[in-house]
């Protein structure tokens, strides 16, 4: 990123905020003169942000959801890794090409690779990750 005073490429990061059209705005201070500027970068090189249930906005953090899938496979025998499955995510989150995913984005694309992997630890996650925790919701959740 040149800066706007002087032209020198390097800058150090002050300070990101995450702006609703899913831009990041940057204030950037020059390593040469020392002046400082705002960048809008768009989400191309950056991380997805999701948004929770209450709105807030957080970049996608791949460990979180590893947690979680360690959690739900603890008891089952996995044929394959859980680092797999979670690759797995991972990639068909990138696939919807959406800048901003919701949590519920992600416990949806979750709960279909995890379908396809162990049903059991498929339904472990259901009842972590819905508020549905009756044995009505998950039938209608295996029928669906
Ligand atoms: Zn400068």
């Amino acid at each position: 990123m040149k800066c706007i005073f002087c032209g020198n490429k390097e800058s150090k990061v002050v300070d990101s905020r995450y702006l609703k059209d899913s831009t990041i705005r940057r204030r950037r201070e020059c390593l040469k003169c020392g002046k400082r500027f705002t960048t809008y970068e768009t989400v191309e090189n950056n991380p997805m942000v999701v948004t929770n249930v209450n709105n807030e906005r957080e970049p996608f953090k791949v460990e979180k959801l590893k947690e979680s899938i360690v959690y739900a496979t603890y008891c089952t025998d996995l044929a394959v890794s859980v680092d797999d499955v979670v690759k797995n995510i991972e990639n068909k989150l990138f696939a919807l090409q959406k800048q901003e995913i919701s949590t519920q984005d992600i416990v949806r694309v979750a709960l279909d690779v995890l379908l396809e992997v162990n049903s059991m630890a498929c339904l472990v996650y259901f009842t972590q990750h819905t508020d549905c925790d009756s044995f009505d919701g998950v039938r209608r959740f295996i029928n669906r």
